[in-house]
């Protein structure tokens, strides 16, 4: 059976992409995500089951979705996660699966994942300082984020990407450290401009590096940047080589965005499903699947909702003078499902 035709939000935009937020806890504490000290969890009875999530999945499916991703919070604290991933991996209508993470538990987990089905993996990873990631994140873990790394590539996985967010004045002097790096471990690096997202709740507009100051700084440093146009449609990364061939990434979230062709939506770990990263509201898929909502009916909800799509977050975002921090900690505390880890990155 082929595919059906993608659903088109108002703006023209189909539905092709899912992120599945699976837990909102994560092992560490980056200060651009999670730098509180307390946070209210998604109450356990809420989480979705595997065999939900999938029910799930299918609707999506059903209507277009053809690219699955697992995040989090931390997606490998999951409890079993390669089971689910050999549950979604099993569905021929997904064609890509991939999961991102800080690469913690990799050592552990990569093997039984690739067996599993995974596709593809996104590492996290802000910088080759180990006071500097102790600092960051609050742990004492570089060491182990590296045996991540090096563990995926045991385990077999090829084409990682590293997601490395620029924080003016933290890292963004490792810059070229960070591309030497993902070469010489054949990664392909992602630069992130720093978001101004739920969680983010120290962000400021002077702390971000913007897209045309990494590349001019690269440009400085390497000699011409070309762009590589191709993957722009729907992809948040922009793709680029150095003359000497070396290929990398800008997701310019905060100073470019790329809603108009944002074809992605989040579906968080216990059901709430977010049309816009920054969108204020999610649709409750929770409640209908539990009451007994069969494939159709989960269906002409998600269709209901995608249809009449207007979301341009990042846009709105860029469009705001005195730009600061989404939201305070108070509110972020009240809702929860504002957050960037509840939310799925
Ligand atoms: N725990 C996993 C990980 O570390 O990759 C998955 C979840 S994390 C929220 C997903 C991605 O969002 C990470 O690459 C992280 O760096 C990014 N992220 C979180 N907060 C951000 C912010 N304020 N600005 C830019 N990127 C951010």
């Amino acid at each position: 059976m082929s595919a059906p035709p993608p659903l088109a939000d108002r703006l023209g935009r189909p539905l092709r992409n899912l992120r599945l937020s699976v837990t909102d806890r994560c092992n560490l504490r980056c200060s651009y995500c999670m730098p509180e000290v307390d946070y209210t969890w998604l109450p356990r009875a809420d989480l979705l089951s595997f065999e939900e999530l999938a029910r799930l999945v299918d609707a999506f499916a059903g209507l277009g979705v053809h690219k699955v991703r697992l995040t989090g919070g931390e997606p490998l604290l999951r409890r079993d996660l390669p089971v689910l991933v050999e549950l979604l991996a099993r569905r021929p209508a997904i064609r890509d699966l991939a999961l991102t993470t800080n690469g913690l538990l990799l050592p552990e987990l990569a093997p039984a994942l690739r067996a599993a089905g995974l596709g593809r993996l996104t590492i996290s990873l802000d910088t080759l300082d180990r006071e500097r990631f102790r600092h960051l994140t609050r742990r004492d873990d570089l060491e182990r984020a590296l045996r991540g790394i090096r563990a995926a590539r045991e385990a077999g996985f090829r084409g990682t990407k590293l997601n490395m967010v620029v924080m003016r004045g933290f890292n963004d002097d490792e810059l070229f450290p960070m591309l030497d790096f993902a070469r010489e471990h054949e990664l392909e690096l992602r630069f992130i401009e720093y978001m101004d997202v739920g969680g983010a709740t120290r962000w400021s507009p002077a702390d971000v590096v913007s897209r045309a100051e990494i590349l001019a700084r690269l440009e400085a440093r390497y000699g011409s940047v070309s762009g590589i146009p191709a993957r722009r449609h729907s992809a948040p990364a922009e793709d680029f080589t150095l003359a000497d061939g070396t290929r990398f990434g800008v997701i310019a979230s905060t100073t470019a965005p790329f809603c108009a062709a944002c074809d992605r939506s989040r579906l968080t770990a216990d059901g709430q499903w977010f049309t816009c990263l920054y969108a204020p509201r999610g649709t409750d898929l929770r409640a209908p699947l539990r009451a007994g909502a069969g494939p159709e009916e989960l269906r002409a909800r998600i269709l209901g909702v995608w249809g009449e799509r207007r979301d341009r977050g990042a846009e709105e975002r860029l469009g705001l003078a005195g730009r600061e921090r989404l939201a305070s900690q108070e509110v972020l505390q009240a809702d929860p499902h504002l957050e960037m880890h509840t939310r799925g990155g």
